[in-house]
């Protein structure tokens, strides 16, 4: 029977079973073997002791080997005999079937007979001061102690089968009883693998066993994928609702454009109108290409300390050019030596995006506008990125980590813009550890603080 067939609750039955049908005859055989050698220590013991006590009423006066009235040819089950020199016996009577002739041999166990009848022999010769000697046998009959340890251990061996079935019957009872969750959960898990509702969790027990940790782990794993599934969902009809708008605006272009002989000015309008909208569905691809790029490094952060305060000095060289453009001043209140345990390049990417919405969103009547870098020092280490732009009305504060929002009516260069900027910065801090957060009034301008 190949064992890798059956079910774990058979397999732990027949281990179980079979440890025990082991145990069992372990300590059955072991029993045994101590109780004969029990019974013979024992015996001997018996048999030496009333040989020895029988020669205390075994007296020599003037020459006279005396056995007194005392002696006691039955003594604590032994049978004395007393036998003179030439082996003839003085005293006791020979038990039945016991054989006659054994030979005499001094301070000695022998051991009789056979089946039925086995008898332990001990001898024992004195030498009296006469010159005279004696013998003193004593005989034990075995066979009665041993038939009553032969029949105990048969009593052993007979129960053994119904022990064994017994413990198997509470065997299947206990694992039955164990396994029953794992029925459960089997159950539970199917019908989430059948059907489509991923919010489903496997029963979780009241006590705290490795079920329920396992059961605890498994929960934990189909939260994660219930949520990266979800946010999937969400992306992918992010994305194709952000990608219909320009296209639905191209092919009713072209609709319009086909349904008759045009101007050549009429054309070249139209074309531009393709144009732009192409341009912002290439945007639209360049950020969703770095936002997954930055997604998946994230997912293997390359951490390591990082100079901060060089970094953000090194990010201000970098938007100067892209600042002046825009006639956006650039100021850095940056505190030296900061240094951070962060991913250099996500850490960059952050900030880059901060400053560069600084300048996109600026106040285009502000006569002076500007953004203010600042890394402060302290417990914990702060980003602060502000401006004196357009500001964000406080009911979109809320939304604008999110992927794909993007306010109305902000004037904005749809080449530029996704929505997808900020949704990189949180996930960034998120990765990271970070918070988030962003204060802002309209008109007046916007505060982003990441705190490290
Ligand atoms: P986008 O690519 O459109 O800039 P973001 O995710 O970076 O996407 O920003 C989301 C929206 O939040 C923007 O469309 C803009 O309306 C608003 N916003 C972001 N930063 C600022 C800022 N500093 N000042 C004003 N509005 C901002």
């Amino acid at each position: 029977m190949r064992l890798r067939g059956l079910s774990i609750k058979k397999r732990v039955t027949l281990y179980y079973s079979l440890a025990l049908i082991l145990i069992s005859l372990l300590i059955f055989s072991g029993f045994c073997f101590t109780m004969h050698y029990q019974v013979k220590a024992v015996s001997e013991e018996t048999i030496k002791s009333a040989v020895l006590d029988s020669f205390e009423n075994i007296e020599c006066s003037d020459n006279i080997i005396e056995i007194n009235s005392d002696f006691d040819i039955y003594e604590e089950g032994v049978t004395l005999l007393v036998y003179g020199d030439e082996g003839n016996l003085i005293k006791g009577s020979v038990p039945r079937d016991f054989p006659f002739y054994t030979p005499l041999s001094s301070d000695e166990y022998k051991t009789i007979g056979e089946d039925d009848k086995t008898w332990l022999v001990y001898d024992l010769y004195m030498l009296y001061e006469n010159g005279q000697g004696l013998w003193v046998r004593g005989i034990y009959a075995m066979s009665t102690t041993e038939k009553t340890v032969i029949s105990l251990i048969a009593v052993m061996f007979a129960a053994l089968p119904f022990i064994v079935l017994l413990a198997v019957i509470v065997g299947i009872v206990i694992t039955r009883r164990a396994f029953k969750p794992i029925g459960e959960i089997t159950k539970t898990a199917d019908s989430i693998s059948g059907g489509s509702d991923l919010s489903k969790r496997l029963p979780q027990g009241q006590i705290k066993d490795e079920l329920y940790y396992l059961t605890e782990t498994l929960n934990l794993m189909m939260e994660r994928l219930e949520k990266s599934f979800n946010a999937e969902k969400r992306f992918s009809s992010d994305v194709s609702h952000e990608l219909k708008t320009p296209i639905s605006v191209i092919l009713t272009e072209c609709e319009y454009m086909l349904q008759k002989e045009r101007e050549g000015e009429e054309y070249r309008e139209s074309l531009r109108i393709i144009q732009s909208q192409c341009g912002k569905i290439m945007t639209l691809i360049g950020r969703l290409l770095k936002l997954s790029r930055t997604i998946n490094t994230a997912e293997t952060l390359e951490k390591e300390e990082i100079d901060l305060s060089g970094l953000c000095w090194g990010i201000c060289g970098e938007l100067e050019a892209y600042a002046e453009e825009n006639g956006t001043e650039l100021i850095a209140d940056i505190d030296e030596g900061i240094t951070v345990t962060a991913d250099e390049t996500l850490t960059m990417r952050m900030i880059i995006n901060l400053v560069t919405n600084g300048i996109k969103y600026r106040r285009k009547d502000s006569k002076h506008p500007w953004v203010k870098l600042s890394l402060k020092k302290g417990m914990p280490v702060t980003v602060t990125v502000t401006d004196n732009g357009i500001g964000i009305g406080g009911e979109h504060l809320k939304n604008i980590f999110n992927r794909f929002y993007e306010i109305d009516g902000a004037e904005k260069d749809p080449q530029v813009s996704s929505g997808l900027g900020l949704a990189m910065v949180k996930w960034i801090a998120d990765a990271h550890g970070w918070k988030v957060g962003a204060e802002s009034s309209p008109g007046k301008g916007s505060e982003f603080t990441v705190i490290l």
